[in-house]
């Protein structure tokens, strides 16, 4: 059988009708429970809420081979991306390195995949039994990965990690003939979209201003890197440097087939990104924005549903804000109301140089802003609708929001001495019982890119297997791939790319269970419920 070299021994076996095992597939029988509900309000203000329990018949397919991936980065010589390299390298060598703690081994921490477990269920004797969730489905090993990309720096990757200033001394040592192999490819550069600080680094940019002819070659490099290293799959993804937002100019970039003709026109609004998103959405694969840039202009939506390929984004949620969505869910969750969330954040990476202009700045701050809305808007009792002149007004931070909002800033500072830390600082100041304060004070310090690294691996690995994964309705002849944008991926990024009209959802704890849901499913089990578990109802 040539395809069981490439399929991982498969520690969980099913027994179940739900499941069929083929040489080459998992085929999962999965019944959907959900609730309908029809609220309206009566003559007194009194809400009503019809409810029906609805079921869905759905079968999912999971092909067991796993692809030889190769994963690309835009950005290769940044922080993160040396950082990323440099921990696959350390990984598949087995390098350990000598600190001042002692010897440190290689890992993958702050990976949900490789690091962290999920309940599959219950033991004889009751007792819950957790599994790696790299196990749950045949999934890549980030060891196995085929890395390569682009920057606008030609420095090779040994003195790129060295710029960075991520790792310790003894293993970049190590790394350093390792890394030396990696070399960048030209990149795209439109000088008006990133911070002006950036120009001094960008000497690897392709030539000419031919929006046209940067797509194609962007297009060629993707395909040549595939044949080069044999890969069945590739996945692009973007942790180069935070753009500036597009305009959205009608004409321009609000339709597939206006963007493609803004392309073949260099119109001055198409954003590097962009190029690299409709790039890959042309070659057929997976593209993942972990800036916050607004690459997904409504085109290059349309554009990816179109072509059927895979989209993800935005934005890379490492410290700050996934503390923020988990504290945020809490607080609303438990009936307390934020009145003020203020975080003052300062870093003195390169990351950091490009947000110092206030283009880059805000695209940050409108990426950050929007991650506590969902939590606001799901609790009628704490924050009101406002009437229309109240939502109007200037006060407060989102104009135009039809609900009460916490007062809610952000501010970002460079200061260089601070290096690759990032630290920031929140004031969550909260009302409780009876007009009281409740002050919540965190201090938050991290080193971003290694924070950043465990995501984009995660992100690679669940957006290739997303892409082996087809369903149908019971009744239906043909599979189909999930929709386009991967919002299963929202665990890994600050402001969740959505199906256009859908609002992103940014609870922690209902993007990792979406996940779990997902990955059960495949396997024809229910989502975990600890109905039993608290109630000891054997
Ligand atoms: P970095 O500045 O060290 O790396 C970015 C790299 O992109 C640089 O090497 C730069 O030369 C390159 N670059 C710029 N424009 C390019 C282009 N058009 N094509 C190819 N390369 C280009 O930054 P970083 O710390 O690695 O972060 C990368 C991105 O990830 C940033 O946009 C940042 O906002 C985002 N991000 C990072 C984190 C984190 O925790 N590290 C979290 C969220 C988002």
């Amino acid at each position: 059988d040539p395809t069981a070299a490439r399929r991982p021994v498969e520690s969980i076996e099913v027994e179940s009708d739900n499941l069929t095992y083929s040489d080459d597939a998992l085929l999962a029988q999965y019944t959907f429970h959900s609730t309908a509900v029809n609220k309206s309000v009566d003559e007194n203000g009194q809400a009503k809420y019809k409810v029906k329990p609805v079921e869905k018949h759905l079968e999912f397919r999971t092909e067991r081979k796993v692809p030889k991936t190769g994963l690309m980065l835009v950005g290769l010589g940044g922080n993160n991306g040396t950082t990323l390299v440099a921990t696959v390298l350390a990984n598949r060598h087995n390098i350990s390195w000598g600190t001042r703690d002692g010897i440190q081994t290689p890992n993958y921490l702050g990976s949900l995949v490789r690091a962290s477990t999920m309940r599959l269920g219950v033991d004889d004797k009751g007792d819950d039994v957790y599994v790696p969730l790299s196990d749950v489905l045949p999934m890549v090993h980030p060891n196995d990965l085929v890395v390569g990309g682009w920057d606008i720096s030609a420095l090779p990757l040994d003195g790129a990690m060295r710029r960075a200033k991520v790792l310790e001394y003894d293993l970049q040592r190590q790394l350093a003939p390792l890394m030396a192999e990696y070399k960048p490819l030209p990149s795209i550069y439109y000088p008006t979209f990133i911070n002006a600080n950036q120009g001094e680094r960008a000497d690897n940019v392709l030539p000419g201003q031919d929006k046209h002819a940067h797509l194609e070659q962007v297009r060629r490099d993707i395909r040549e890197f595939k044949q080069q290293n044999d890969l069945d799959q590739v996945i692009v993804l973007w942790t180069a440097n935070t753009e500036r937002y597009s305009r959205l100019i009608d004409g321009v970039n609000d339709t597939a087939d206006n963007l493609l003709r803004a392309i073949e026109q260099s119109h001055d609004e198409v954003s590097p990104s962009t190029i690299f998103a409709v790039a890959s959405i042309l070659e057929g694969v997976p593209y993942i924005n972990g800036a916050p840039n607004n690459t997904f202009v409504p085109g290059a939506i349309e554009l990816a549903e179109r072509e059927n390929a895979f989209i993800a984004g935005d934005d890379f949620k490492s410290g700050q804000t996934k503390v923020k969505s988990v504290l945020a869910e809490y607080l609303v969750n438990a009936g307390i109301k934020p009145r003020l969330i203020a975080s003052y954040n300062h870093l003195g990476n390169n990351d950091g140089k490009n947000l110092s202009a206030p283009a880059q700045f805000r695209s940050k701050e409108i990426s950050k802003a929007s991650v506590v809305d969902d939590m606001v808007a799901s609790n009628s009792l704490l924050y009101k609708t406002l009437a229309k002149k109240e939502a109007d007004s200037e006060d407060g931070f989102v104009k135009g929001s039809s609900v009460e909002h916490p007062d809610h800033c952000i501010v970002i500072k460079y200061l260089p001495a601070a290096g690759d830390d990032k630290k920031a600082l929140d004031d969550y100041t909260s009302e409780i019982g009876m007009g009281g304060r409740n002050t919540l004070s965190i201090y938050n310090t991290c080193q971003d890119s290694l924070l950043a690294t465990p995501l984009i691996i995660d992100l690679c690995l669940l957006a290739e297997l997303m892409t082996r994964v087809t369903y149908r309705e019971s009744g239906n002849q043909e599979f189909e791939r999930l929709y386009s944008v991967l919002g299963l991926l929202s665990y890994m990024l600050k402001a969740p790319l959505t199906k256009p009209g859908k609002a992103p959802i940014n609870s922690l704890s209902r993007q990792r269970g979406a996940l779990e849901a997902f990955l059960r499913a495949c396997l024809g089990l229910q989502p975990g419920s600890d109905l039993i578990n608290f109630t000891q109802m054997e």
